[in-house]
């Protein structure tokens, strides 16, 4: 009997969403088809450990987004884990609660821009990270294919490329490179076309664009 076949496969998108963009939604269909996976968490973060605090649109708009864009999508879960504890939004503690909460029989896979993974030494915990869950690269900016013989033995040992972008221990953690076109909208483009006066349809869906128009958001942030 192999348990391991059987096993939910559950992706992990966590970010800011302020706002939830198509570039979110093309990437994890993206995830979720290559991989085969069963759903994807999207997790807003409640205190980003890297953004100062009075820049960020409160949680619960930032949520009400998510669940706009996800309605479509039967997936795509919007996962709240991170409203109400307390500190910094930390992945490890997240990661690590989802797993305490879920049965052995879950597989998890946290999928993670390029730009951060490069830096993922700076994180709380993170040589745990890959122990608890799966890793999955996005190359965010280029079309190009990463080039990860150059950057994987610098950050994690153990890890061997057993079939193109998809590095693996011995223990079976793994460190996925899918490979993807980018799309190149980001929350940070659609807040500054706002705040300038400028259209945003095609970069989210129509009812977070309309959920933002009622609300008056990011027109002076
Ligand atoms: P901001 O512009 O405010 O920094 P953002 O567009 O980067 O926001 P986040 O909510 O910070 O959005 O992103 C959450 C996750 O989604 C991150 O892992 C990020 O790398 C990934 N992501 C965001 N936009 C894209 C995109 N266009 N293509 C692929 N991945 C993306």
């Amino acid at each position: 009997m192999s348990l391991k076949k059987d096993r939910r496969k559950t992706g992990i998108l966590g970010g800011t969403f302020d706002p939830v963009h198509n570039g979110h939604l093309a990437v994890a269909e993206l995830v979720l088809n290559q991989l085969r996976l069963d759903r994807i968490l999207f997790i807003p973060a409640a205190r980003p450990p890297h953004k100062p605090q009075a820049a960020i649109t409160p949680f619960s708009r930032r949520s009400a987004m998510l669940e706009l864009a996800l309605a479509d999508y039967p997936r795509f879960e919007l996962c709240s884990i991170e409203e109400n504890r307390p500190g910094p939004s930390y992945s490890i503690d997240t990661i690590r609660q989802l797993a305490g909460q879920s049965s052995e029989t879950e597989a998890f896979f946290f999928i993670i821009g390029l730009d951060a993974f490069v830096e993922i030494n700076t994180w709380k915990e993170w040589q745990k990270l890959p122990k608890l869950a799966s890793l999955v690269v996005i190359n965010r900016y280029s079309p190009r294919s990463v080039d990860s013989a150059a950057i994987i033995p610098r950050l994690f040992s153990g890890y061997k490329e057993k079939k193109k972008g998809t590095w693996s221990t011995e223990k079976g953690n793994s460190i996925y490179f899918p490979a993807m076109e980018p799309l190149s909208v980001s929350s940070t483009e659609i807040r500054e076309k706002i705040k300038a006066g400028k259209p945003i349809s095609r970069l989210t869906p129509d009812r977070v664009e309309e959920y933002i128009r009622t609300h008056g958001l990011y027109r002076d942030g």
